[in-house]
């Protein structure tokens, strides 16, 4: 049962991280209907509630500001779905454990189709599975010879196709896939292989068809796991063109959807028809920001390169592990720079997707020009991921207030593959936010749902930088204290959305974003903040998510 607190209500006996600027902790919180009061001792919250106000005991519980994920995909996200009838088939490693089992999955959801209905599926990881391979394109046509089959890789930059998918690109044989840029239709000894990379990939993607309901539905879907995850606002980094906007922007004004949404343009079907989103937006002379604070427009977002999973981003040496691998990029250095300038003209809020050291060098470099005439720190300019860096790189982000989106939880999901796939030298910078705090740039932390782990992980992540997945512990030159990287995950979001005076923070006259930990996560042994769970998400003053067996510790809820 979902309630708003009555008029005033006091959280006590806690561990109130209020994230201001001197990283208060404090005893209890009050708030009023939708926004913080203010934060003390008990007995000060007490005086001020007065009689007639709810109390709710945190038995020394950490209560802190709600998550800020500043990259997620909530429509993508809810489309996932476990069983062959999802509209997109969840092949991530939970609930896909080989080769084999991604083989069978096809074969179901092929026995529930049509012939010429698309399979759709998202999340493996070659590595992850006993067979360490995709799937050929033969396995695939045997299986599916009158269905298309998208069977995307878990960065989504990847995916293998069969030949009746190839047909939308009207590639019949090896010769077809020169009409496309090089390596993204890939040819291994004469043969198709069914990979395709990149932005082909996106475009060929951009024909399965996702119905509008389904669309609505994972929306709602994903609202559940931000809830679970302590989430109370998204930075939504791209979805399905217009019909997902429009979901987006209907459900949040129904509140139906009440996590926060900051919305970038950016299509996931890749380049032309994310271009064609921003440019429309900017001709009408409107700027990053517009809406409330349930649902706003973000910022003009593109993509430069590819995924850190595969690997295919753009890295300026070839990769550690297999220096002969194609490294994806979708824009070159010049076209960047213009289109930078061009959004920062607009005086709207540039950003795109740099996972490589050399995409994110195209960034910093392309900002760097766009500011010799107009230079707009103001704008809080963004990069999405800027996963691999450098010290340069940061310090030049700091001079023009660029503010990147972190994807940090992949070193707990990812971080040995890092490792392995850049070499210990380059990996010292993978999702370096020790650096960047350092050197004074305002980074968020994201997850990118679903190619990443979400909630406390990223915490967990950035103060221990080890994998949970292969259970290895990563170089922690990047580490960070508790407080640093809460700070990352929830104001420094609100900076980079321009919102840090309304959320972000527990201070008096901000929303009432609120989440109560299982355990003070500033007094357990840091290796276990994995193991804390979200008791509550509180958003707008509204009890939205408790965790089932809550009920009888928290009568007075
Ligand atoms: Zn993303």
């Amino acid at each position: 049962m979902l309630m708003r607190y009555m008029m005033k209500h006091a959280f006590v006996n806690g561990s109130v991280i209020t994230v201001d600027k001197n990283d208060t902790v404090a005893e209890a919180l009050l708030i009023e209907d939708n926004k913080i009061v203010m934060c003390g001792s008990n007995e000060e919250i007490r005086k001020a509630a007065g009689s007639d106000a709810g109390t709710t005991n945190l038995k020394g519980r950490t209560l802190m500001p709600g998550l800020i994920d500043s990259h997620y995909h909530p429509i993508l996200n809810g489309l996932l779905g476990p069983g062959p009838d999802a509209a997109m088939i969840d092949t991530f490693k939970d609930n896909c454990g080989s080769l084999k089992e991604m083989l069978d999955m096809i074969r179901e959801a092929v026995s529930l189709k049509k012939p010429g209905e698309w399979v759709s599926m998202m999340g493996y990881e070659p590595s992850f599975f006993p067979e360490k391979r995709h799937p050929t394109l033969k396995e695939l046509d045997e299986i599916a010879p009158e269905n298309p089959v998208h069977c995307m890789h878990g960065g989504g930059h990847i995916c293998m196709y069969n030949t009746k998918a190839l047909e939308y690109l009207g590639v019949y044989g090896p010769e077809d896939a020169k009409k496309y840029p090089r390596d993204e239709v890939e040819v291994i000894d004469g043969e198709l292989t069914g990979m395709v990379r990149g932005h082909t990939h996106f475009r060929l993607w951009g024909q399965v068809d996702y119905p509008q309901e389904a669309q609505a539905k994972a929306a709602m879907k994903s609202q559940d796991h931000c809830l679970r995850n302590g989430i109370t606002s998204i930075h939504d980094c791209g979805e399905l063109d217009k019909p997902s906007y429009h979901i987006m922007q209907k459900l949040c004004r129904q509140r139906k959807f009440k996590v926060r949404s900051y919305m970038m343009l950016h299509s996931i079907f890749g380049k032309p028809f994310s271009k064609e989103d921003n440019d429309h937006w900017m001709k009408l002379g409107l700027m990053s920001g517009l809406g409330d604070e349930h649902f706003k427009i973000g910022t003009c977002k593109f993509m430069i390169d590819g995924g850190s999973g595969g690997p295919s981003c753009y890295t300026r040496e070839p990769y550690t592990h297999d220096p002969s691998l194609p490294r994806e990029k979708g824009w070159e250095r010049d076209e960047v720079a213009e289109y930078i300038k061009e959004i920062n003209d607009a005086e709207c809020q540039a950003s795109a997707h740099a996972i490589g050291d050399g995409a994110v060098e195209f960034m910093v470099s392309g900002y760097e020009k766009a500011f010799e005439t107009d230079p707009r720190p103001d704008l809080r300019h963004r990069i999405e991921h800027c996963t691999l860096s450098d010290q340069d790189l940061i310090e030049r982000m700091a001079k023009m207030n660029i503010c990147p989106s972190v994807n940090v939880g992949m070193i707990a999901f990812q971080g040995a593959n890092y490792e392995r796939f850049f070499g210990p030298e380059r990996s010292r910078y993978a999702c370096a936010v020790r650096s960047m705090l350092d050197a004074g740039v305002c980074c968020s932390f994201q997850s990118d749902t679903p190619s990443g782990p979400a909630g406390l992980t990223l915490i967990d992540a950035a103060v221990n930088r080890y994998d949970r997945t292969k259970g290895v512990q990563c170089d922690r030159t990047q580490a960070v204290s508790v407080m640093e990287a809460i700070r990352c995950a929830t104001v420094n979001g609100a900076y980079g959305a321009y919102e840090e005076d309304i959320k972000g923070s527990l201070e008096p006259g901000k929303l009432a974003d609120i989440i109560i930990l299982s355990d003070d996560i500033l007094k357990v042994d840091p290796m276990n903040i994995d193991k804390i769970k979200i008791d509550m998400t509180i958003i707008d003053g509204v009890v939205e998510y408790k965790r089932d067996d809550l009920q009888r510790q928290l009568p007075d809820l």
